[in-house]
């Protein structure tokens, strides 16, 4: 049954109701552009997340709880077991919450600003097993830390990297500036689509890497690639949509905010032996101006944006460098539709919407827009 955790407002929703759900969420907010093809659905909706992030806090009694904030409270809710989460991920936690006492390891009040450990984030590789886990603390120190890594992995041999990670700031952003590495690499790696990435903890990575497959698929197919084209991944993370894309196209550029990202993507690049693809670190917007500025082109341009959508500065880069296709790939229908409009203004035509189940259990979804330029 669905817990009152604040996490899945679709839990409890037989599944294919969940997938109309949707479907009739993205035709409403896009219907206006064009035909909503059948949502791609997954085959089994459950522990499908391999990224699982826990806060912890303590009950009024001073239990140790760790799970996730209750709906609009800061009250900790303890979950030790959660129906969309990795397994294996919830089994680490749950080892690690059992080992905080006798370690002495005391729990962060956002209150008091007092104590140490505030989040766990655990991420498994699907295809590669490899396994990160990141304690977020308020404090760079953390006492017999090493042991406490030594002892858990005794229980859990298959974790192939520990991190410390500092936050030490009263914020609600999870993770902290600066990363420790207490064991492993610092980082994990895995597959999709025939790539190998490596994943730093700060860098985003998709939480569905079933689905994600068929997500990058589809946008590499909607592009049409040809061998001489330039293509532009915008707001790239590691590199993936646009290492995915490279063996088809003439050059890729790939663009990115966060310098763990973008360095992730430029090794990336060299480990996939890719040689027509470059990673920038900046402002996809102001990029694509300062390309735009130089007279540059492109032919396709991917853009991925966070949930807040992307901006004016960056769509009239676009209308300016004047690819004949834009693949837009959105975790936002709203921000997507004002988008959209504004990108039919700039003289691109919307010629496909399809959206892709990437988040059971809960509200959200993703969905993969091709753009046409109209001839002007
Ligand atoms: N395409 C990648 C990442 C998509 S998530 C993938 O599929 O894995 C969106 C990314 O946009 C994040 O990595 C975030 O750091 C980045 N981002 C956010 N604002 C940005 C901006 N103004 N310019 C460039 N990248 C940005």
């Amino acid at each position: 049954m669905a817990e009152v955790c604040g996490g899945c407002d679709y839990q409890g929703i037989p599944y294919e109701k969940q997938l109309s759900m949707k479907q009739a969420r993205v035709k409403e907010l896009l219907g206006d552009f064009g035909k909503v093809e059948p949502i791609l659905g997954m085959e089994n909706p459950n522990y499908y997340r391999n990224k699982v992030q826990h806060v912890f806090g303590r009950d009024r009694k001073g239990k140790i709880l760790a799970g996730f904030y209750e709906a609009k409270s800061h009250r900790v809710v303890d979950v030790d077991e959660c129906l969309i989460e990795d397994k294996k991920s919830q089994e680490i936690i749950k080892t690690i919450k059992d080992m905080l006492r006798s370690f002495k390891i005391t729990i962060y009040d956002e209150d008091t600003g007092y104590g140490l450990l505030r989040h766990v984030l655990v991420r498994r590789g699907f295809a590669s097993g490899e396994i990160m886990v990141v304690l977020v603390s308020a404090s760079v120190i953390f006492p017999s830390k090493n042991n406490f890594v030594k002892a858990l992995r005794v229980k859990h041999p298959e974790i192939t990297t520990v991190v410390l990670n500092v936050n030490d700031k009263n914020t609600s952003m999870v993770l902290g500036e600066r990363n420790i590495t207490l064991y492993g690499p610092g980082f994990i790696k895995d597959t999709l689509c025939g790539c190998t990435f490596r994943i730093s903890p700060s860098s985003f990575y998709q939480v569905n890497p079933v689905q994600t497959e068929k997500l990058y698929r589809l946008a590499v197919e909607y592009a049409k690639l040809r061998k001489e084209d330039t293509v532009i991944d915008a707001y790239c993370g590691i590199g993936t949509i646009g290492l995915v894309a490279a063996s088809g196209a003439g050059k890729v550029i790939g663009v990115e905010l966060n310098p763990n990202a973008v360095r992730d993507a430029k090794i990336n690049c060299k480990e996939n032996q890719i040689q027509n693809a470059l990673f920038l670190q900046g402002d996809a917007g102001e990029f694509m101006s300062l390309m735009a500025s130089r007279g540059e082109h492109a032919d396709v341009v991917f853009m991925d944006p966070p949930r807040s959508g992307s901006t004016e500065q960056f769509m009239d880069a676009v209308a300016l460098l004047a690819p004949s296709r834009v693949v837009y790939i959105s975790c936002n229908p709203e921000t997507l539709a004002r988008d959209l409009r504004y990108m039919r203004k700039k003289g691109y035509q919307v010629e496909k919407i399809q959206p892709v189940e990437m988040f059971c259990a809960t509200s959200h979804v993703e969905t993969v827009v091709l753009l046409q330029r109209k001839d002007m």
